[in-house]
């Protein structure tokens, strides 16, 4: 992202409310030019009206939002330059392919001064399907059937592009062939992307951003890494991939470790190093997190040891699931051998993979 390029989108202190449901509560968010941005969260916490709000087909309740750099507010759908692609294929039956994305040009002209005709032969090429023009589209596969919705909406050559949900009639195969490719046309248009899904490794594999949501609030705005790694809460520390929760009292702060007291179930504080990474002081109480993959079973090197027991194994070919109970806890670990349900196994894990959540 260049610095003199201006934000493609935002939405400022937005709300919707239906009655006394409030979708989308006070969301203020800049989505930059050229930015793939994914809102992920679970059903409910108003992902789709944040996308229908952008595309115009609700009126925020409150706020203000600009689709480059320009106030929106009573700007109708067509006239917002968006493209919108739904869950469901929304292609109609008696039009064949081709005009399925001539329809698309319904209210504009193609871009470039090119033809209807060349654009939709140009845009059938970019999703791969540069052979189906005259096809009627239930001849076609799900999959294919999206890549024509999505040549669809970019006929016009809207400046964003809003995607809701447009992988999860697809099974899981698919959905992951689907998003390499939509990646690689949205990169090689360098289009600003809005995309929604529930489904949390589809938002960390495909975005440059993802923001979390819950309750119609974002939750962490930030790059898929960063929020892996650093989860700013509770929320989405879990919500995001698995992860162990612990908290304790801290006992002691020595530059970059400190030392936290965690009580189980079953009795007696046990001690961990866990990194400072935000500033926490003696008898603070605190969460830490540990990602699974960075409890490493039968450890033996590690700073942090616990004694547990295997409960249930599931072996899923890269990786082994482990469910553990330490002390009356479940931990989650992942493991690169086989382990017998009921076996004795230490698990360890370095002060670094612990990171402290802030206090909500
Ligand atoms: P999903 O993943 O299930 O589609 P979502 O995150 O997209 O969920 P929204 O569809 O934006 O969530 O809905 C957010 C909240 O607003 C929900 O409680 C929903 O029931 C409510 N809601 C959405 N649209 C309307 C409407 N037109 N009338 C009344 N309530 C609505």
């Amino acid at each position: 992202m260049g610095s003199d390029r201006r934000p493609a989108a935002a939405l400022e202190g937005v709300s919707k409310r239906y009655g006394e449901t409030a979708a989308v509560a006070d969301l203020s968010v800049t989505i930059e030019d050229g930015e793939f941005f994914t809102l992920v969260g679970p059903s409910g916490c108003g992902k789709t009206t944040t996308l229908r709000l952008l595309a115009g087909f609700e009126a925020p309740t409150t706020g203000r939002i600009e689709l480059g750099g320009e106030d929106v507010a009573g700007v109708p759908p067509e006239d917002r330059e968006v493209g919108v692609v739904f869950q469901e294929y929304a292609l109609f039956p008696h039009m064949t392919v081709g005009e399925n994305v001539g329809y698309g040009l319904s209210f504009a002209d193609p871009p470039g001064g090119a033809s209807r005709d060349e654009r939709v032969a140009e845009l059938l090429a970019l999703v791969d399907l540069g052979e189906t023009a005259e096809r009627d589209p239930t001849a076609l596969s799900g999959g294919q059937r999206q890549r024509v919705a999505l040549a669809r909406a970019l006929a016009p050559g809207p400046e964003l592009l809003l995607l809701d949900e447009p992988m999860s009639a697809l099974d899981a195969r698919l959905r992951e062939r689907l998003r390499v490719q939509l990646r690689e046309i949205q990169s090689e248009l360098g289009i600003t992307t809005i995309y929604v899904t529930h489904d949390q490794e589809e938002a960390l594999a495909i975005s440059d951003r993802v923001a979390v949501m819950q309750d119609g609030r974002i939750e962490q705005v930030g790059q898929p890494r960063e929020l892996y790694r650093r989860p700013a809460t509770q929320f989405v520390a879990e919500f995001l991939g698995e992860n162990n929760l612990l908290s304790g009292r801290v006992t002691a702060v020595d530059g970059e470790t400190a030392a936290v007291a965690v009580e189980p179930p079953d009795g007696t504080p046990v001690e961990f190093a866990v990194a400072a990474d935000r500033t926490v002081a003696v008898d603070d109480r605190v969460f830490f997190c540990v990602r699974p993959e960075r409890l490493t079973v039968g450890a033996g090197e590690t700073e942090n040891e616990l004694a547990a027991t295997a409960r249930n194994v599931e072996f899923l070919g890269a990786t082994t699931r482990v469910h553990l109970e330490w002390r009356g806890r479940e931990l989650l670990a992942l493991a690169d051998r086989a382990i017998e349900p009921g076996a004795a196994v230490t698990v360890g894990f370095d002060p670094e993979d612990a990171h402290v959540l802030p206090r909500e």
